[in-house]
């Protein structure tokens, strides 16, 4: 009121600061895909039992020409909000497909292409009918693509997303459930839907092994898992502690920076090209 006027203002400055710097954003955003600021890096994961390369993880990235880049946290949500995800999505999809399919005929061993989905994007009424455009027109087959989603996605529409997950094992995409524990968790509600694996998120990576729940946490969600015939996967790995416990539980492939960051579609397929033959090991 001090102020006069009609305008408004947050009740903390930074309130006021951070919604500016969202429509900043959010108007970025619509030209950032023209521009070519949006990128898509790759991150490999490392099987445990096999110590071999297995699967990449595709993480869109968005860069602006002064060189500051902007987290995925922040502007998937804007993303999410103005609609614009589904250019996007269609766009990270579409290049990483065509990536895994490049490799496979350069002669490199197969991988797993594991894209992450938002909510928005995935109860999208074309979804399905998208996902089958893009393997089609880039030439990957469905078994070397896998899609992340979040249990707390899952759980906004039950019914439909059954449903989803059910037609798209039919044609035979993975599915994997991301930041798992994090969520609802409800371990009935995993056992309805039709899913190959389960990631374990960072947060409960950082504390082993010195936090007791997350050690007690990691090992249990693992074991159960295993018991109800899914892959396990576990992110964020950093310390060689956390790969050795992570070995020694039974899980199955690791993802994090001990191993390798995100990393750009050139150096990725250097990588992959260097092991192709040989095992790697991790002291
Ligand atoms: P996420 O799917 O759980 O991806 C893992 C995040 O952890 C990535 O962050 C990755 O760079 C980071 N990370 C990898 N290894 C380590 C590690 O050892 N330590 C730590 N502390 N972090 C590690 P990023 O790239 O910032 O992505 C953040 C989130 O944004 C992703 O989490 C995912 O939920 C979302 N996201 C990323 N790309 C896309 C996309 O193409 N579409 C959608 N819808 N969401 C995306
Ligand atoms: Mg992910
Ligand atoms: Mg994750
Ligand atoms: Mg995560």
């Amino acid at each position: 009121k001090e102020m006069g006027g009609h305008g408004f203002q947050f009740y903390f400055p930074e309130m006021n600061e951070y919604f500016l710097q969202s429509l900043v954003l959010e108007n970025r955003l619509h030209t950032a895909l023209e521009r070519n600021e949006l990128g898509v890096r790759y991150q490999p994961l490392l099987h445990l039992h096999r110590s071999r390369i297995s699967g990449v993880e595709a993480l869109i990235c968005w860069r602006y020409p002064d060189g500051e880049s902007i987290s995925p946290e922040r502007f998937i949500p804007l993303a999410e909000e103005t609609g614009l995800i589904e250019p996007i999505g269609e766009w990270v999809l579409t290049r990483a497909c065509r990536q895994n399919h490049h490799w496979q005929q350069q002669g490199l061993p197969p991988q797993r292409m594991a894209v992450n989905v938002s909510v928005r994007q995935f109860f999208h009424p074309g979804f399905f009918d998208m996902v089958c455009r893009v393997l089609e027109n880039t030439g990957l087959a469905p078994k070397w693509l896998a899609l992340e989603l979040t249990e707390s996605m899952l759980m906004q529409d039950v019914e439909q997303a059954r449903k989803l997950l059910a037609d798209l094992r039919q044609l035979g995409v993975k599915v994997v459930i991301d930041d798992f524990g994090t969520g609802y968790s409800s371990l009935s509600y995993l056992k309805r839907f039709p899913v190959d694996g389960l990631k374990i998120d960072q947060s409960f990576i950082e504390g082993i092994p010195r936090d007791h729940g997350d050690t007690a946490l990691t090992a249990a969600i693992i074991a159960m898992g295993h018991a109800l015939g899914l892959e396990v996967i576990a992110e964020g790995v950093e310390r060689l502690e956390q790969y050795r416990f992570l070995k020694e539980k039974g899980c199955d492939r690791i993802q994090g920076y001990l191993f390798h960051p995100p990393l750009t579609a050139e150096e990725c397929t250097g990588l992959l090209m260097e092991h192709r033959m040989e095992s790697i090991v991790i002291a």
